[in-house]
């Protein structure tokens, strides 16, 4: 660890990040042939790329009601999103089995799959993977690429697992996601696993409220709840 606390993983980063820096100042002098245009255009890419001016911190969350529990790196891959993929979905899975069990799959390298947030039946949220990164939650590697995937804690056959704390929690959740990154709020875009293309996985299950879920979602984004980003948030634009 060096004094500025940047880890090797944050260098190699940093090496990828002057890279595409490279290539994008030498597309926009191509394109626009004049070095004032080109350093104008670097100027908003530059503001643009999120890794640049909002360095990873160990323990950040992206939503201000979660608290941080990494998973295994073997779960995910990273990423720079939305720079590198867009994000225009929300895919939302049941556990099958309790939120410690959850927490524990994710942690597990073996387990080769995991979601960025779990949420409880109690509507605690924990987030285990950054948004900036891919997780592998969907078993569908573009739907992976481009969407945010939350478990919730329960079992499918079992309605009474879904909670109110949950929903509610939950629906908070996916309103700051679909504000990040302008998702709209309809089941386009907020999707089960059972609608990935090639799953066969049927979660959230025929007792997930739909309906109610997506008035709940709206409700929150409505109300702003989530409007004030927190610190670790990203800018949606
Ligand atoms: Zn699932």
């Amino acid at each position: 660890m060096e004094a500025n606390g940047r880890s090797a993983s944050g260098s190699k980063d940093g090496d990828r990040r002057i890279g595409r820096r490279a290539l994008i100042v030498g597309s926009a002098a191509a394109a626009v042939g004049t070095a004032v245009l080109a350093r104008d255009e670097l100027g908003r890419l530059w503001w643009r790329t999120p890794g640049i001016d909002r360095p990873r911190e160990e323990g950040a969350v992206d939503y201000r009601g979660a608290r941080w529990v990494a998973a295994s790196e073997a779960n995910w891959r990273r990423a720079d999103r939305p720079e590198d993929y867009g994000i225009d979905m929300v895919i939302v899975h049941v556990t099958q089995g309790s939120f410690a069990s959850a927490v524990k799959a994710f942690q597990d390298p073996g387990h080769q799959a995991a979601a960025h947030y779990i949420v409880g039946q109690d509507g605690r949220v924990t987030q285990m993977i950054r948004e900036l990164d891919v997780a592998y939650h969907a078993g569908n590697r573009a739907y992976n690429e481009r969407s945010v995937g939350i478990e919730h804690e329960g079992f499918v056959d079992r309605p009474q697992d879904f909670t109110d704390a949950m929903y509610a929690a939950s629906a908070r959740l996916t309103a700051g996601i679909c504000a990040r990154y302008e998702i709209p709020v309809d089941r386009e875009h907020i999707i089960g696993h059972v609608e990935v293309p090639g799953t066969d996985h049927t979660d959230p299950g025929p007792y997930w409220d739909w309906p109610r879920y997506l008035r709940l979602v709206r409700r929150a984004a409505t109300a702003g709840a989530t409007a004030t980003p927190s610190p670790s948030a990203r800018s949606s634009t």
